[in-house]
């Protein structure tokens, strides 16, 4: 673990069912921490119970892979990650940690939306991807492609995975890490029948080496000679042989080893993209380095809770070493604390450990008020700049009202959940303050019966209301300037402006985005100065008067903050809203002018969002399915009767794919129904496209929300 050259971080990232978890089997078969004859049906890093009776990942889980490679040890920190949509902060979260994605796509169905959504992840984290193509099993059983048709097949997707990478990265690193057979980043094969293949192991097959070769119809003859040989195999049921000449795991691991960086080669490209400190300060340096001499800078990427420990993270080591009784900071909870207890974790089990060294994850067991997005370094830096804070790729979307079965246990139930609900990304507890009603939110439908059923296990057990969308209020056009002053002689000039789709795109694929030059791209304003950003809610506050003071900024973005909390329709925040202050004077010393006067001041925010077309903003979801022709048809009346709209229908390959957009109210209980319409031959997945405005029976649905909050 201290041999930096030798460590490899990597998370492995897929659309839903594209087989992260059955190949994982495989890499840890490899170090002999399962038996390779169970690899693929164990689906080891599925320990979670509901995992493994639902079939679907629900988390992160960790392993460290030991690999031996050209007479070296490798060691290789492996991430499998879950594919459906509610999960993705795990995805998120473990590519904050990884230097490499390992991407796995289906042979059919190929690049999925899921597939861009991680892809994209990964990119903006500046991790390096590797791909891996599986289930071409089903290319020779199912599809009974012959082998020009598979080579195709094989190839389209290579090329699709490449258009991603043009699509998400600087032409730079696009081309730097292109995927290809020839570079030695791709690999196919069945994780399930346990062989894979690189273009190296092929040649190898056939007796040459890669400059053996002398022509693309020479090297096109081995690769089709090698897939008769293949087919033969399958022919004669003789599919073990293909493993045992072919381990997957060797493709796969030596792949990684080859391709993806080391912590050290790594860090030098990654830290100045995900830390904003000085780079030429000692630590700076420490960091770029990977040192394991210098002090310690850890980031927490994960956090789980259990009722005997407490408080189990995980972190990456950035720098220094981590060791059993040392005295740590964190940064941004501001406390110190004594490592009591420290492991390296293999799926379930935690291994205890003395120190865990730069380049590696480590976990603490015991540690109190620890989050994720946690910056932990030793008490001498504990003025550190921190990380930067992870960036979702969307914020919860829906939300249920519980209430205890047993009433009496109400505060039990309260301080239990909201302890769970730290520890799930994606997942927000609150309580109406006036109602004492308990809110819970999440993702999307599935992510909220799931943490209820890990709650029933924890022994808390819940009424749940029905599930409703998380609303917010937007305006439709800008408004004019208005002047307030303040008895005490404090005097600004402002006005409401919304900020449009191309806005909030932009802000969310750049990472730490100029706020400013995105405004004037998108023909929202042309100057100013930002006085604060609200990345949840994407609203934004601008000085274009040049004179308001600095020092008065945090005031003012707290003020307006609070009171774009509750827009004035039905009390939900208020999304995209630029509040440009065009004028400002005040007969008061900067240092006097407080909160309430500056809310005195702010207070006609709402009358003008009153003004300008206030509208309520809902949440839509992007579904992508691929399905048998004869069931597009029941497929495609679903959408229909949910009020999605429906982009595309190709015939795709093998198969139909549908695209449709559907606001996230009308998609409750549509898993449900697509299954049983395609008799479960259907798969899908979706992506989230933000807030858009509500369309149909506006007024209607204001009056409905606010008779279910009390408002009328
Ligand atoms: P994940 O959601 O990406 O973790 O996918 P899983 O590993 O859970 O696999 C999803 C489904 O695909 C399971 O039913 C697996 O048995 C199946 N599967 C995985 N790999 C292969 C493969 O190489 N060939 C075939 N035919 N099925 C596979």
């Amino acid at each position: 673990m201290k041999n930096i050259e030798n460590i490899r971080n990597v998370t492995i990232i897929a659309h839903i069912d594209h087989g992260k978890t059955t190949l994982s089997d495989s890499l840890l078969a490899a170090s002999g921490l399962i038996s390779k004859k169970l690899a693929s049906e164990l689906r080891y890093l599925d320990y979670d119970q509901i995992e493994q009776t639902r079939g679907i990942t629900i988390k992160a889980a960790n392993a460290v892979i030991h690999y031996i490679y050209k007479g070296q040890e490798y060691i290789i920190n492996l991430i499998d990650t879950p594919g459906h949509i509610d999960f993705s902060g795990y995805v998120t979260r473990s590519l904050r940690a990884s230097d490499g994605a390992l991407v796995v796509i289906d042979a059919i169905e190929g690049v999925m939306v899921q597939t861009e959504t991680v892809t994209r992840q990964a990119l903006s984290e500046y991790v390096k991807p590797v791909l891996f193509i599986n289930k071409v099993d089903r290319l020779i059983k199912e599809k009974r492609l012959n082998p020009d048709d598979f080579l195709k097949a094989i190839n389209d997707i290579v090329r699709n995975f490449n258009i991603l990478l043009e699509k998400y990265s600087e032409s730079k690193i696009s081309e730097n890490w292109r995927v290809s057979f020839l570079r030695l980043n791709v690999a196919f094969g069945s994780a399930k029948d346990k062989w894979g293949v690189r273009l190296i192991d092929i040649l190898e097959w056939a007796g040459k080496s890669i400059n053996d070769v002398k022509s693309t119809s020479e090297l096109l003859q081995i690769l089709k000679d090698f897939l008769k040989y293949v087919y033969s195999q399958y022919k004669e049921n003789n599919v073990k042989e293909l493993s045992e000449r072919f381990p997957v795991e060797k493709a796969v691991l030596e792949m990684i080893i080859d391709h993806i960086p080391n912590p050290r080669e790594a860090q030098k490209a990654r830290i100045p993209i995900i830390w904003q400190g000085d780079l030429s300060s000692e630590i700076g340096k420490a960091l770029i380095e990977c040192d394991l001499n210098a002090p310690p800078v850890v980031f927490i990427y994960d956090v789980k809770y259990d009722l005997k420990a407490g408080f189990i993270a995980t972190g990456r080591v950035f720098s220094g070493t981590i060791k059993v009784k040392q005295a740590l900071h964190m940064v941004h909870a501001g406390n110190d604390f004594i490592v009591n207890q420290l492991a390296v974790v293999i799926g379930k089990s935690k291994i205890p450990v003395r120190e865990v060294s730069s380049g590696n994850h480590v976990v603490f067991i015991g540690v109190k008020d620890i989050i994720v997005g946690e910056t932990i370094v030793s008490p001498e830096l504990k003025n550190i700049e921190p990380f930067e804070r992870l960036r979702y790729v969307s914020e919860p979307v829906v939300t249920v009202s519980i209430e205890p079965i047993d009433f009496s246990q109400y505060d039990y139930v309260q301080q239990m959940i909201s302890q769970f609900a730290k520890t799930e990304p994606g997942i927000e507890f609150s309580i109406n303050k006036d109602t004492g009603e308990m809110l819970l939110s999440g993702m999307g439908e599935l992510q909220i019966e799931i943490f209820l059923q890990k709650l029933q296990r924890a022994g808390i057990y819940v009424e749940v209301g029905r599930p409703i969308v998380l609303y917010r209020e937007g305006i439709l056009r800008s408004s004019r300037f208005l002047s307030k002053e303040t008895k005490e002689g404090t005097k600004f000039t402002y006005r409401v402006l919304p900020l449009n789709e191309c806005f909030i795109q932009k802000i969310e694929s750049q990472r730490a985005g100029d706020i400013r030059k995105i405004l004037s791209e998108c023909r929202i304003l042309e100057k100013g100065t930002i006085i604060g950003y609200n990345p949840k809610y994407k609203n934004i506050v601008i000085d274009n008067s040049e004179t308001v003071p600095e020092a008065l900024y945090p005031q003012i973005k707290t003020t307006i903050d609070l009171i774009l909390q509750k827009g004035p329709l039905v009390g939900e925040p208020c999304y995209g809203i630029l509040i440009e202050i065009s004028e400002f004077g005040s007969l008061l010393p900067t240092d006097k002018i407080d909160l309430i006067e500056l809310n005195e001041v702010f207070s006609e925010v709402k009358t003008l969002i009153l003004e300008s077309e206030p509208t309520l903003l809902e949440p839509w979801q992007k579904f992508e399915i691929t399905t048998p022709s004869e069931y597009v048809g029941d497929i495609v009346a679903v959408l229909n009767k949910r009020l999605a709209k429906i982009l595309t229908i190709d015939s795709f390959k093998y198969l139909y794919k549908v695209i449709a957009e559907i606001p996230v109210r009308f998609s409750f209980g549509i898993s449900n129904e697509l299954r049983d319409v395609s008799k479960g031959y259907a798969t899908w997945g979706a992506e989230h496209l933000g807030y858009r405005p509500v369309k149909e029976n506006l007024e209607q649905l204001i009056f409905d929300i606010k008779r279910q909050k009390g408002l009328l």
